[in-house]
């Protein structure tokens, strides 16, 4: 990304709505609120990796589906050059859309329609934005030489999706990519782009621990073992962790956002099943965090009695973010230079997590994962707006200017990593 050459630049994003069909923006809207109407569930993304794989090949790529169960590969070769990657992750969450949008999603999970879908952390744009840049790179592929490799990443929100991809041979099957580039919206105003070198997003690991009690009658709990009473205990001991064990320069989370235990009032259950999902910046931090909650969940068993220690069950895993720091600065100042240095803002360090960092780690090369801003001009992030954060129930992106921004973003980052043909 040495030299970035802004009227190349400008050549390739005016074929954005003046080239072929999958350059058009109000065609990607229109498979934007599709994909936001259907929305699928992490490996079951059949239906959008089949309209993703098959706008990629009307674009010319070459498309391979199934790739680390519902993923999809697109490669278009340009003469010799760099192989830039480039990604969207396509899962959606079991939240139940409260956004009243036309669009919106009135669909539940196959099989289970009692659970809820919605797009709620934005994939639909980041798939909608992904499908733009690649046909704009193919549209434009006179200005480049190298290979663009369009992936449409199954299930990011558990932490499997890159991993399942990367295991089932993508860099040995395809190429490996000397730089790997992913987007996604946050409650940011729309058209705005926000970057961070290094240390983006925090790492996690979820983990689910079963509590084993004996069960009985709910009138004589001297007959049993009460994991109600367990869970609660360590729930509670668990919210000592960060207060009382970790460094206060250290920042870690540790939550439990899930808890279920029993069917009936009357009946004490044996089990009683919790969920710990913790996150920290620094990887050695996150260890010492699972630990301690796992001393304190065998101690809570020991001293309840419990007839067995807990078992736990990894759920997934994410490892930091990090961003390379002279690519992001290149990023930087070509997304000052073409869209407006007004639109480039610096992105706080988050401890969500992603799973994007395995692309780039796995190949060894730099990657940059910014934030998109997706909130309607002249509204504020609040609960209940239509501009609520990811995971919400109201999470509205406004189409546009948060399309053609992820659009043009996209193209213009691959496009700096590929060979010039000039
Ligand atoms: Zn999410
Ligand atoms: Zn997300």
């Amino acid at each position: 990304m040495a030299d970035v050459d802004l009227a190349r630049a400008r050549a390739v994003l005016s074929r954005y709505g003046a080239g072929a069909p999958g350059t058009d923006p109000a065609a990607l809207a229109d498979l934007y609120r599709d994909l936001h109407a259907h929305p699928e569930p992490g490996f079951g993304e059949e239906r959008t990796a089949a309209l993703g794989a098959a706008a990629l090949a009307d674009a010319g790529y070459e498309v391979t589906t199934g790739v680390g169960g519902t993923g999809v590969v697109g490669v278009l070769r340009s003469g010799p050059g760099p192989v830039v990657l480039i990604r969207a992750d396509m899962d959606a969450l079991p939240v139940r859309e409260l956004t009243g949008l036309p669009y919106a999603s009135r669909v539940g999970a196959p099989g289970d329609p009692r659970t809820p879908l919605m797009h709620a952390c934005g994939h639909d744009m980041h798939v909608a934005c992904l499908i733009g840049a690649a046909s704009v790179l193919a549209d434009a592929r006179g200005h480049w030489n190298g290979t663009v490799m369009a992936v449409l990443q199954p299930s990011e929100e558990n932490g499997a999706g890159a991993r399942a991809m990367l295991d089932d041979g993508l860099y040995a099957r395809f190429e490996t990519p000397d730089a790997v580039f992913a987007q996604h919206v946050f409650p940011l105003p729309a058209g705005v782009l926000a970057l961070r070198p290094g240390l983006v997003l925090g790492a996690t690991e979820n983990l689910e621990v079963t509590l084993t009690g004996r069960g009985g009658h709910g009138s004589q709990p001297h007959r049993t073992i009460d994991p109600v009473v367990m869970a609660a205990a360590a729930v509670l001991r668990l919210q000592g962790v960060v207060a009382r064990e970790l460094d206060p320069e250290e920042q870690a989370v540790l939550t439990v956002a899930r808890l279920r235990a029993g069917e009936a009032e009357n009946v004490i259950p044996d089990e009683a099943v919790l969920t710990l999902n913790a996150r920290a910046f620094d990887p050695e931090v996150l260890a010492r965090v699972v630990t301690a909650a796992r001393r304190i969940l065998d101690g809570e068993a020991a001293v309840s009695g419990a007839p067995e220690p807990p078992r736990y069950r990894r759920l997934g895993a994410f490892p930091v973010t990090v961003n390379d720091p002279a690519t992001t600065a290149a990023l930087e100042e070509v997304f000052g230079a073409v869209l407006g240095a007004d639109r480039v803002v610096s992105m706080d360090r988050m401890i969500g997590s992603e799973d994007v960092g395995h692309f780039g780690a796995d190949a060894g090369a730099p990657s940059v994962f910014w934030g998109l801003g997706a909130q309607a001009p002249g509204t504020a992030p609040a609960p209940e707006s239509a501009d609520a954060g990811n995971h919400s129930p109201y999470f509205a992106p406004a189409v546009e200017p948060t399309l053609s921004t992820g659009v043009r973003a996209m193209t213009l980052a691959a496009l700096g990593a590929l060979k010039s043909t000039s």
